[in-house]
Protein backbone atom coordinates (compact mmCIF):
# COMPACT_ATOMS: atom_id res chain seq x y z
CA UNK A 1 0.00 0.00 0.00
CA UNK A 2 0.98 3.40 -0.66
CA UNK A 3 0.68 5.76 1.88
CA UNK A 4 2.28 9.52 2.63
CA UNK A 5 4.83 10.61 4.38
CA UNK A 6 4.24 10.73 8.11
CA UNK A 7 5.33 14.61 7.87
CA UNK A 8 2.09 14.89 4.95
CA UNK A 9 -0.52 12.87 7.17
CA UNK A 10 0.65 15.42 9.95
CA UNK A 11 0.29 18.81 8.01
CA UNK A 12 -3.24 19.92 8.21
CA UNK A 13 -5.48 20.97 5.12
CA UNK A 14 -7.30 24.00 5.60
CA UNK A 15 -10.39 23.93 8.80
CA UNK A 16 -11.76 26.41 5.82
CA UNK A 17 -12.26 23.23 3.33
CA UNK A 18 -16.18 22.13 4.55
CA UNK A 19 -16.68 26.24 4.10
CA UNK A 20 -15.47 26.72 1.08
CA UNK A 21 -17.31 23.74 -0.88
CA UNK A 22 -20.80 24.87 0.72
CA UNK A 23 -19.65 28.22 -0.90
CA UNK A 24 -19.25 26.84 -3.94
CA UNK A 25 -22.19 25.04 -4.01
CA UNK A 26 -24.26 28.27 -3.35
CA UNK A 27 -22.46 30.25 -6.12
CA UNK A 28 -22.96 27.08 -8.31
CA UNK A 29 -26.79 27.74 -7.25
CA UNK A 30 -26.75 31.20 -8.22
CA UNK A 31 -26.95 32.52 -4.84
CA UNK A 32 -25.31 35.71 -3.46
CA UNK A 33 -22.50 35.16 -1.10
CA UNK A 34 -21.22 37.54 1.35
CA UNK A 35 -18.09 36.91 1.06
CA UNK A 36 -16.13 37.84 4.12
CA UNK A 37 -13.17 35.13 4.15
CA UNK A 38 -10.79 36.76 1.64
CA UNK A 39 -7.39 37.46 2.01
CA UNK A 40 -6.76 40.25 -0.01
CA UNK A 41 -7.94 43.51 -1.52
CA UNK A 42 -10.34 43.92 -3.84
CA UNK A 43 -8.95 46.76 -5.45
CA UNK A 44 -7.05 46.55 -9.22
CA UNK A 45 -3.05 47.07 -8.65
CA UNK A 46 -1.81 50.58 -9.98
CA UNK A 47 -2.03 51.13 -13.50
CA UNK A 48 1.64 52.04 -13.53
CA UNK A 49 2.39 48.91 -12.48
CA UNK A 50 0.67 46.94 -14.81
CA UNK A 51 2.00 49.28 -17.50
CA UNK A 52 5.35 48.23 -16.29
CA UNK A 53 4.59 44.33 -16.43
CA UNK A 54 3.18 44.95 -20.42
CA UNK A 55 6.52 47.02 -21.20
CA UNK A 56 8.51 44.01 -19.59
CA UNK A 57 6.96 41.20 -21.03
CA UNK A 58 8.74 42.39 -24.53
CA UNK A 59 12.29 40.97 -23.12
CA UNK A 60 13.29 37.90 -23.83
CA UNK A 61 15.06 37.94 -20.10
CA UNK A 62 11.18 38.09 -18.88
CA UNK A 63 10.33 34.57 -19.46
CA UNK A 64 13.86 33.46 -18.36
CA UNK A 65 15.66 32.19 -15.12
CA UNK A 66 16.07 34.79 -12.83
CA UNK A 67 19.48 34.31 -10.19
CA UNK A 68 18.17 32.05 -7.38
CA UNK A 69 18.11 35.10 -4.82
CA UNK A 70 16.13 37.19 -7.15
CA UNK A 71 17.37 40.16 -9.54
CA UNK A 72 20.60 42.05 -7.41
CA UNK A 73 18.65 45.45 -8.76
CA UNK A 74 15.68 44.69 -7.44
CA UNK A 75 17.03 43.39 -3.95
CA UNK A 76 19.10 46.57 -3.64
CA UNK A 77 15.81 48.34 -4.29
CA UNK A 78 14.14 46.19 -1.92
CA UNK A 79 17.10 47.10 1.05
CA UNK A 80 17.73 50.60 0.15
CA UNK A 81 13.82 51.39 0.43
CA UNK A 82 13.11 49.66 3.83
CA UNK A 83 15.89 51.48 5.48
CA UNK A 84 15.04 54.37 4.52
CA UNK A 85 11.27 53.77 5.27
CA UNK A 86 12.39 52.44 8.82
CA UNK A 87 15.07 55.60 9.16
CA UNK A 88 17.95 53.23 10.24
CA UNK A 89 20.88 54.81 11.00
CA UNK A 90 23.26 52.76 9.33
CA UNK A 91 22.88 51.69 5.86
CA UNK A 92 22.33 48.33 4.16
CA UNK A 93 26.04 48.03 3.21
CA UNK A 94 27.25 48.93 6.84
CA UNK A 95 24.97 46.29 8.40
CA UNK A 96 26.08 43.84 5.68
CA UNK A 97 22.80 42.83 5.17
CA UNK A 98 20.69 41.16 2.12
CA UNK A 99 17.46 40.10 0.47
CA UNK A 100 16.15 37.06 -1.20
CA UNK A 101 13.44 37.20 -3.10
CA UNK A 102 11.31 34.12 -3.39
CA UNK A 103 7.67 33.43 -4.67
CA UNK A 104 6.01 35.33 -1.73
CA UNK A 105 6.41 35.50 1.63
CA UNK A 106 4.88 32.86 2.49
CA UNK A 107 8.25 31.05 0.31
CA UNK A 108 10.58 33.59 2.30
CA UNK A 109 9.14 32.17 5.79
CA UNK A 110 9.09 28.78 4.46
CA UNK A 111 12.93 29.15 3.32
CA UNK A 112 13.58 30.55 6.96
CA UNK A 113 12.55 27.44 9.12
CA UNK A 114 14.01 25.46 6.35
CA UNK A 115 17.45 27.33 7.16
CA UNK A 116 17.58 27.42 10.95
CA UNK A 117 14.94 24.74 12.49
CA UNK A 118 16.46 21.57 13.72
CA UNK A 119 13.94 18.68 15.18
CA UNK A 120 12.63 19.96 18.39
CA UNK A 121 13.68 23.82 18.35
CA UNK A 122 10.79 25.71 19.56
CA UNK A 123 9.54 28.84 17.80
CA UNK A 124 7.55 31.64 19.95
CA UNK A 125 4.13 33.08 18.30
CA UNK A 126 1.07 34.77 19.78
CA UNK A 127 -2.29 33.38 19.08
CA UNK A 128 -4.58 34.04 17.00
CA UNK A 129 -1.69 33.39 14.45
CA UNK A 130 -1.29 33.54 10.70
CA UNK A 131 -2.51 30.34 10.06
CA UNK A 132 0.62 29.32 8.27
CA UNK A 133 3.03 29.76 10.65
CA UNK A 134 2.60 26.59 12.85
CA UNK A 135 2.67 24.11 9.83
CA UNK A 136 5.41 24.99 8.72
CA UNK A 137 7.36 25.39 11.70
CA UNK A 138 5.98 21.91 12.80
CA UNK A 139 6.86 20.71 8.68
CA UNK A 140 10.67 21.59 9.17
CA UNK A 141 10.56 19.74 12.34
CA UNK A 142 10.42 22.93 15.19
CA UNK A 143 7.66 22.95 17.80
CA UNK A 144 5.16 25.71 17.82
CA UNK A 145 4.92 27.55 21.36
CA UNK A 146 2.40 29.56 21.52
CA UNK A 147 1.08 32.35 23.79
CA UNK A 148 -2.67 33.25 23.20
CA UNK A 149 -2.98 37.16 23.26
CA UNK A 150 -5.97 38.64 24.33
CA UNK A 151 -8.79 41.13 23.12
CA UNK A 152 -8.46 42.92 26.15
CA UNK A 153 -4.87 43.66 25.68
CA UNK A 154 -5.77 44.61 22.21
CA UNK A 155 -4.03 41.48 20.87
CA UNK A 156 -0.74 42.73 22.35
CA UNK A 157 1.20 39.91 24.18
CA UNK A 158 2.90 40.39 27.60
CA UNK A 159 6.43 40.43 27.39
CA UNK A 160 5.85 38.63 31.17
CA UNK A 161 4.15 35.85 28.93
CA UNK A 162 6.61 35.82 26.47
CA UNK A 163 9.88 35.29 29.25
CA UNK A 164 8.26 32.00 30.04
CA UNK A 165 8.61 30.41 26.85
CA UNK A 166 12.20 31.54 26.33
CA UNK A 167 14.50 28.50 26.77
CA UNK A 168 17.69 26.84 25.39
CA UNK A 169 15.52 25.74 22.49
CA UNK A 170 14.08 28.81 21.61
CA UNK A 171 14.69 29.66 17.90
CA UNK A 172 13.07 32.35 16.88
CA UNK A 173 10.31 34.48 17.79
CA UNK A 174 7.69 35.44 15.31
CA UNK A 175 6.25 39.22 15.39
CA UNK A 176 3.47 40.06 12.96
CA UNK A 177 2.29 43.91 12.74
CA UNK A 178 0.16 45.03 11.51
CA UNK A 179 -1.56 41.59 12.30
CA UNK A 180 -3.57 38.88 10.41
CA UNK A 181 -5.86 38.19 11.64
CA UNK A 182 -7.02 41.01 14.43
CA UNK A 183 -5.67 44.15 12.41
CA UNK A 184 -4.16 46.16 15.22
CA UNK A 185 -0.07 46.36 15.14
CA UNK A 186 1.40 47.23 18.41
CA UNK A 187 2.36 50.48 19.99
CA UNK A 188 5.21 52.30 19.86
CA UNK A 189 5.95 51.97 23.67
CA UNK A 190 5.43 47.99 23.03
CA UNK A 191 8.21 47.98 20.40
CA UNK A 192 10.76 49.91 22.51
CA UNK A 193 9.78 47.29 25.41
CA UNK A 194 10.30 44.62 23.77
CA UNK A 195 13.87 45.66 22.07
CA UNK A 196 15.12 45.63 25.69
CA UNK A 197 13.17 42.75 26.40
CA UNK A 198 15.20 40.78 23.64
CA UNK A 199 18.86 41.99 24.87
CA UNK A 200 18.33 39.34 27.39
CA UNK A 201 18.22 36.83 24.60
CA UNK A 202 21.48 37.00 22.44
CA UNK A 203 21.09 33.54 21.11
CA UNK A 204 17.22 33.89 19.97
CA UNK A 205 15.90 35.65 16.35
CA UNK A 206 13.30 37.38 15.34
CA UNK A 207 11.40 37.24 12.04
CA UNK A 208 9.45 40.83 11.87
CA UNK A 209 7.07 39.62 9.11
CA UNK A 210 5.51 43.31 7.90
CA UNK A 211 3.44 42.19 5.14
CA UNK A 212 1.18 44.73 5.96
CA UNK A 213 2.98 47.53 7.03
CA UNK A 214 1.54 50.23 4.25
CA UNK A 215 -1.97 49.38 5.26
CA UNK A 216 -2.57 51.11 8.27
CA UNK A 217 -5.17 53.46 8.54
CA UNK A 218 -5.27 55.17 11.97
CA UNK A 219 -2.52 57.03 13.59
CA UNK A 220 0.27 56.09 15.10
CA UNK A 221 1.59 54.00 12.05
CA UNK A 222 3.33 50.92 12.51
CA UNK A 223 6.60 51.63 14.40
CA UNK A 224 9.38 48.79 14.51
CA UNK A 225 12.19 47.43 17.71
CA UNK A 226 14.72 47.55 15.16
CA UNK A 227 14.14 51.57 15.54
CA UNK A 228 14.62 51.93 18.20
CA UNK A 229 18.10 49.32 18.91
CA UNK A 230 19.52 48.68 15.45
CA UNK A 231 22.15 46.13 17.14
CA UNK A 232 18.63 44.04 17.11
CA UNK A 233 18.99 43.69 13.07
CA UNK A 234 22.35 41.71 13.60
CA UNK A 235 19.47 38.87 14.36
CA UNK A 236 16.44 39.92 12.53
CA UNK A 237 14.55 38.97 9.40
CA UNK A 238 12.40 41.20 8.49
CA UNK A 239 9.70 39.51 5.37
CA UNK A 240 7.66 41.73 3.30
CA UNK A 241 5.97 41.69 -0.68
CA UNK A 242 3.87 42.79 -3.08
CA UNK A 243 0.68 40.29 -1.84
CA UNK A 244 -0.44 42.74 0.36
CA UNK A 245 0.94 46.34 -0.51
CA UNK A 246 0.42 45.89 -4.38
CA UNK A 247 -2.64 44.38 -4.20
CA UNK A 248 -1.32 41.60 -5.72
CA UNK A 249 -1.60 38.06 -4.33
CA UNK A 250 -1.24 36.53 -7.38
CA UNK A 251 1.76 37.60 -8.76
CA UNK A 252 3.84 35.77 -5.94
CA UNK A 253 6.77 37.63 -5.26
CA UNK A 254 8.00 38.39 -1.44
CA UNK A 255 11.14 38.78 0.18
CA UNK A 256 13.05 38.55 2.99
CA UNK A 257 15.34 41.07 4.68
CA UNK A 258 18.57 39.74 6.92
CA UNK A 259 22.01 39.60 7.85
CA UNK A 260 24.03 38.09 4.81
CA UNK A 261 26.01 35.54 6.95
CA UNK A 262 22.45 34.24 7.69
CA UNK A 263 20.43 34.11 4.62
CA UNK A 264 22.66 32.32 2.50
CA UNK A 265 21.28 29.11 4.07
CA UNK A 266 17.79 30.28 3.12
CA UNK A 267 19.09 31.13 0.03
CA UNK A 268 20.51 27.61 -0.55
CA UNK A 269 16.91 25.68 0.52
CA UNK A 270 15.47 28.02 -2.49
CA UNK A 271 18.00 26.96 -4.96
CA UNK A 272 16.81 23.67 -4.55
CA UNK A 273 12.89 24.37 -4.44
CA UNK A 274 12.00 26.64 -6.85
CA UNK A 275 15.05 28.72 -7.97
CA UNK A 276 14.85 32.20 -8.46
CA UNK A 277 11.80 33.93 -8.58
CA UNK A 278 8.93 35.26 -11.66
CA UNK A 279 11.41 37.27 -13.28
CA UNK A 280 9.03 39.19 -15.26
CA UNK A 281 7.28 40.41 -12.69
CA UNK A 282 10.76 41.00 -10.64
CA UNK A 283 12.08 42.97 -13.96
CA UNK A 284 8.48 44.88 -14.11
CA UNK A 285 9.07 45.30 -9.80
CA UNK A 286 12.69 47.17 -11.17
CA UNK A 287 11.15 49.37 -13.71
CA UNK A 288 8.40 51.07 -11.35
CA UNK A 289 8.73 53.91 -9.16
CA UNK A 290 8.34 52.99 -5.69
CA UNK A 291 7.07 55.86 -5.04
CA UNK A 292 4.06 56.11 -6.61
CA UNK A 293 2.32 53.63 -4.39
CA UNK A 294 1.73 56.81 -1.77
CA UNK A 295 -1.39 57.77 -3.55
CA UNK A 296 -2.57 54.02 -3.93
CA UNK A 297 -1.94 53.31 -0.37
CA UNK A 298 -3.65 56.99 0.70
CA UNK A 299 -6.60 55.75 -1.04
CA UNK A 300 -6.65 52.53 0.53
CA UNK A 301 -6.28 54.40 3.77
CA UNK A 302 -9.50 55.90 3.31
CA UNK A 303 -11.36 52.90 2.23
CA UNK A 304 -10.33 51.22 5.13
CA UNK A 305 -11.40 53.62 7.68
CA UNK A 306 -14.34 53.64 5.77
CA UNK A 307 -14.84 49.76 6.49
CA UNK A 308 -13.93 49.96 10.11
CA UNK A 309 -16.18 52.89 10.86
CA UNK A 310 -19.25 50.70 9.01
CA UNK A 311 -18.11 48.10 11.32
CA UNK A 312 -18.36 50.13 13.95
CA UNK A 313 -21.76 51.38 13.83
CA UNK A 314 -23.12 48.11 12.85
CA UNK A 315 -22.24 46.62 15.74
CA UNK A 316 -23.53 49.51 17.84
CA UNK A 317 -26.78 49.34 16.09
CA UNK A 318 -27.19 45.75 16.93
CA UNK A 319 -26.43 46.47 20.55
CA UNK A 320 -22.81 44.36 20.02
CA UNK A 321 -20.63 47.12 21.41
CA UNK A 322 -19.36 44.96 24.17
CA UNK A 323 -17.53 42.79 20.77
CA UNK A 324 -16.32 44.91 18.98
CA UNK A 325 -12.87 47.30 18.91
CA UNK A 326 -11.29 49.63 16.84
CA UNK A 327 -9.25 48.05 14.43
CA UNK A 328 -5.76 50.34 12.88
CA UNK A 329 -4.18 48.06 9.95
CA UNK A 330 -4.29 45.26 7.91
CA UNK A 331 -7.88 44.48 6.47
CA UNK A 332 -9.63 41.84 9.23
CA UNK A 333 -11.17 42.52 12.35
CA UNK A 334 -11.22 39.12 15.08
CA UNK A 335 -14.71 38.37 16.37
CA UNK A 336 -15.11 36.79 19.98
CA UNK A 337 -18.00 34.80 19.25
CA UNK A 338 -18.32 33.40 22.80
CA UNK A 339 -19.43 36.81 23.54
CA UNK A 340 -22.44 37.00 21.06
CA UNK A 341 -25.69 36.29 22.30
CA UNK A 342 -26.52 33.52 19.74
CA UNK A 343 -23.50 31.61 21.30
CA UNK A 344 -25.26 30.45 24.47
CA UNK A 345 -27.66 28.21 22.07
CA UNK A 346 -24.58 26.76 20.56
CA UNK A 347 -22.90 25.75 23.83
CA UNK A 348 -26.48 24.31 25.37
CA UNK A 349 -26.12 22.12 22.05
CA UNK A 350 -22.83 20.65 22.76
CA UNK A 351 -21.67 19.52 25.38
CA UNK A 352 -17.50 19.73 26.53
CA UNK A 353 -15.66 22.28 25.38
CA UNK A 354 -14.90 21.70 22.00
CA UNK A 355 -14.71 24.44 19.40
CA UNK A 356 -17.73 26.11 18.01
CA UNK A 357 -16.62 28.30 15.68
CA UNK A 358 -16.70 26.27 12.46
CA UNK A 359 -20.44 24.95 13.07
CA UNK A 360 -21.18 28.45 14.05
CA UNK A 361 -19.95 29.53 10.65
CA UNK A 362 -21.34 27.02 8.90
CA UNK A 363 -24.85 27.81 10.00
CA UNK A 364 -24.29 31.86 9.42
CA UNK A 365 -22.95 30.76 5.97
CA UNK A 366 -26.09 28.88 5.69
CA UNK A 367 -29.32 30.65 6.96
CA UNK A 368 -26.94 34.30 6.21
CA UNK A 369 -25.16 33.77 2.80
CA UNK A 370 -22.31 35.39 5.04
CA UNK A 371 -19.23 33.96 5.08
CA UNK A 372 -16.24 34.20 7.51
CA UNK A 373 -13.22 32.13 8.26
CA UNK A 374 -13.74 30.25 11.60
CA UNK A 375 -10.88 30.95 14.66
CA UNK A 376 -9.44 27.31 14.54
CA UNK A 377 -7.41 28.41 11.67
CA UNK A 378 -5.89 31.13 13.47
CA UNK A 379 -5.45 28.96 16.86
CA UNK A 380 -8.21 30.56 19.69
CA UNK A 381 -11.42 28.80 20.12
CA UNK A 382 -14.99 30.11 19.36
CA UNK A 383 -13.74 32.76 17.53
CA UNK A 384 -13.56 34.10 13.62
CA UNK A 385 -11.84 36.56 11.10
CA UNK A 386 -13.64 38.88 9.04
CA UNK A 387 -12.29 40.29 5.85
CA UNK A 388 -13.49 44.31 5.66
CA UNK A 389 -11.67 45.24 2.43
CA UNK A 390 -14.82 45.15 0.75
CA UNK A 391 -17.07 48.02 -1.08
CA UNK A 392 -18.53 49.80 1.86
CA UNK A 393 -22.61 49.39 0.81
CA UNK A 394 -21.90 45.24 0.51
CA UNK A 395 -19.95 45.45 3.54
CA UNK A 396 -22.65 47.01 5.42
CA UNK A 397 -25.64 44.63 4.21
CA UNK A 398 -23.23 41.62 5.07
CA UNK A 399 -22.70 42.92 8.67
CA UNK A 400 -26.59 43.50 9.14
CA UNK A 401 -26.80 39.64 8.26
CA UNK A 402 -24.23 38.94 10.52
CA UNK A 403 -25.32 40.68 13.39
CA UNK A 404 -28.73 39.94 12.87
CA UNK A 405 -27.77 36.29 13.23
CA UNK A 406 -25.46 36.48 16.22
CA UNK A 407 -27.95 38.47 18.43
CA UNK A 408 -30.72 35.06 17.63
CA UNK A 409 -31.08 33.72 21.02
CA UNK A 410 -34.05 31.19 20.13
CA UNK A 411 -33.30 28.01 19.56
N1 LIG B 1 2.37 36.62 6.32
C1 LIG B 1 1.12 36.99 6.66
C2 LIG B 1 0.90 37.62 8.00
C3 LIG B 1 0.05 36.82 5.78
O1 LIG B 1 -1.18 37.23 6.11
C4 LIG B 1 0.32 36.21 4.50
C5 LIG B 1 -0.77 36.00 3.56
O2 LIG B 1 -1.92 36.24 3.77
C6 LIG B 1 1.63 35.83 4.21
C7 LIG B 1 2.64 36.04 5.14
C8 LIG B 1 1.99 35.21 2.87
O3 LIG B 1 1.77 36.12 1.85
P1 LIG B 1 2.35 35.97 0.36
O4 LIG B 1 2.96 34.62 0.26
O5 LIG B 1 1.17 36.14 -0.53
O6 LIG B 1 3.37 37.06 0.18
Amino acid sequence: MINPSSRAIACKASVTQKLNELMEQKIAADEFVYNLTSGQLSTRPLEDFIQSIKKQSHFLKSYQYSPVAGLPELRDKFLRRHFEKRQIDQSYEELEYDCVIGHGSKQALFNLFGAFINAGDEVILFSPYWTSYPEMIQLWGGTPMIIEAQGFDSFTPQLSEIEKLMGPKTKFIILNSPNNPTGIHYSKDWMCEFAEFMQQYPEVMIISDELYSDLWYFDPAPRYYYEFDSSLLDRTFIIDGISKSFASTGLRIGHCLGPKRLLNSAKKIQSQSTSGANSLIQRALLDFDFDKLEDFHKNLRIRLRESSHVLRESFRKFGLAHCWYQTQSAFYFYLDLSRTPVFEKYQKQNQGDGDLSEQICMDLLSTEQVAIVPGASFGQKHSARLCLALDAVVLEEALERLCRFLNATNS
